[in-house]
């Protein structure tokens, strides 16, 4: 198991001041945790304590001169990370009785997973199940290897933002306003900008971001009861979900085989008299947008809607999915890309009649309070979820680039025949891997790394027994599903494949190069 670690102000200062009599392993300390790249964590409440401590002791024993105790000051000071004091105190606990500083580096301890306090305190090493010595942590760190490869660990993922979402979150809960209020406003208007539209809407999640574009196409009588809706067969459920909610017909169309989506070339053959609109999804974070669909969407007068759930600051060219057709619905979900910390959604759009009445039917068809023009719905961003995707936000386009380098080394280094890696316009894989070129970029960005293998179970029992967690995007087609048994006995050859082979694997911007290095070289062996 991987530990974060405390240190506690003896340690900080053993090591600021170099103490060898008292403590000789303070300068390895450290440097095994530079080395093995672990953060050096110290609790708010220590702080002044440390700086004064350190100044004092420099003076006093006219160890350094000030500025030179500046200067290691400062570079400790940019190498720590620093830790919250919670508010709540636990009035029984014994380490509050007998030493509350010892206390509150405790309680900071606690807000981090799998914590420990690095401390050479005999009474803190006793009172406190937290608290290790040097030794025990020189030991543990030099042999922690996390063995077992998650599919994604969002605790890490949310770690880097960790300060900036504490200080939204204190923002929203001392405003007394929690719906409605600045927060969402301003993700809204910086959300539009990010994607490149005049409007956003910011609503509850993603499948009612797609449900309420196509009822306020209803409302405004562009859409009617039984119009079909074109959308791929190989997608999330939701995507259709979305069309059938609104008594509207889901028209399947199968995917192309190297990009999973959908097959612009299939669609035209389906459009009939009653077809009024194209939903592409970007599936896995690939744009699924091609000039053949914009022509049919002109040829046709279809409406283009995305979905967008998993390609938040993927590229068509110069513009972002999400500003490709006449709206599109995206997803904050935990997990997608650009995730919240909980359920959230948004709609964006050009149209500002769309805008307003999407706004409108989300907020109980009110668009004036207690004047209800629509029969409406309860579908709200609120205003914590808006603050955690503000920060998340301005660095999406980074966490974006380091799903691509990752993807790109599964790409250029997994070589086994029984395997089918994803093709991506953004880098192919010629036969001397040397020469592997961004075509276009930022066509992709990886929410999903998807292989393929004819004896995709079994990969994945071997992966596991490897300690490698793989999850399977997605096990059972939407036409295959109870809850379209209509479909049921309908063929769809590609996409039944595609759910039959396909196997994602571990990707992130927190994954580190070992772990992807390590399931590389598991799959080339694999036979
Ligand atoms: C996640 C997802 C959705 C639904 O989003 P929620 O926020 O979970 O409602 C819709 N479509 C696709 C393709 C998705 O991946």
């Amino acid at each position: 198991m991987i530990h974060k670690y405390i240190w506690d102000n003896n340690i900080c200062l053993d090591f600021l001041l170099n103490r060898k009599a008292v403590n000789p392993l303070a300068l390895k300390l450290f440097n095994v945790f530079i080395d093995n790249q672990v953060s050096i964590f110290v609790s708010s409440s220590q702080l002044h304590n440390i700086q004064y401590m350190f100044f004092k002791l420099c003076k006093l024993h006219d160890i350094i001169s000030t500025e030179q105790a500046k200067d290691i000051w400062d570079d400790f000071f940019s190498k720590i990370e620093i830790v919250k004091t919670p508010a709540y105190l636990d009035d029984g606990h014994p380490l509050l009785e007998s030493d509350i500083e010892d206390y509150l580096i405790e309680l900071s301890a606690q807000t981090l997973k799998n914590s420990k306090i690095i401390t050479r305190d005999k009474k803190f090493l006793q009172q406190s199940n937290l608290a290790i010595t040097v030794d025990e942590a020189i030991s543990e760190i030099e042999e922690q290897e996390e063995k077992n490869i998650s599919f994604l660990n969002l605790e890490q993922v949310n770690l880097p933002h960790r300060i900036e979402i504490e200080k939204g979150i204190d923002r929203v809960l001392t405003s007394g306003w929690y719906l409605q209020g600045n927060e969402v406003n301003a993700f809204e208007k910086e959300y539009a900008q990010f994607i490149g539209t005049n409007h956003c809407i910011g609503v509850a999640n993603g499948l009612d971001a797609l449900r309420l574009i196509l009822r306020a196409y209803i409302e405004m009588g562009q859409l009617k009861t039984g119009d079909e809706i074109i959308v791929p067969a190989n997608t999330y459920i939701a995507s259709i979900l979305s069309i059938s909610d609104n008594n509207l017909k889901p028209l399947l169309v199968e995917p192309n085989i190297n990009t999973y989506n959908i097959d612009p070339s299939k669609i035209e053959e389906k459009i009939t008299s009653k077809t009024k609109g194209i939903m592409i999804v970007h599936l896995y974070g690939q744009n699924a947008m091609y000039p053949e669909i914009e022509h049919l969407v002109g040829k046709y007068n279809l409406k283009l809607i995305e979905d967008n759930a998993q390609a938040q600051g993927c590229f068509y060219g110069e513009k972002r999915t999400g500003s490709l057709g006449h709206a599109a619905g995206h997803s904050f979900y935990p997990g997608k890309n650009l995730g919240a910390l909980g359920d959230a959604g948004a709609v964006t759009t050009d149209d500002e009649q769309l805008a307003a009445t999407i706004r409108a039917i989300a907020n109980y068809g009110s668009s004036k309070k207690y004047i209800n023009d629509y029969k409406g719905l309860n579908s709200r961003l609120d205003e914590i979820q808006a603050a955690v995707l503000r920060t998340k936000l301005s660095g999406l386009d980074e966490d974006n680039k380091q799903r691509s380098e990752i993807a790109r080394y599964y790409t250029e280094n997994i070589v086994n025949p029984n395997i089918t890696l994803p093709v991506s316009k953004d880098f192919f894989k010629p036969s001397n891997p040397a020469t592997i070129q961004p075509l276009t970029p930022n066509t992709h960005v990886w929410h999903i790394y998807p292989i393929r293998c004819q004896q995709r179970d079994k990969l994945q029992q071997h992966l596991a027994a490897n300690g490698i967690q793989t999850l399977i995007h997605y096990p059972v087609p939407p036409h295959k599903q109870n809850a379209y048994k209509e479909w049921n006995r309908q063929d769809w050859p590609l996409t039944e494949q595609i759910h039959k082979e396909i196997l994602s694997l571990p990707i992130s911007p927190v994954i580190k190069l070992e772990e992807v290095q390590k399931i590389t070289e598991i799959i080339n062996h694999y036979e």
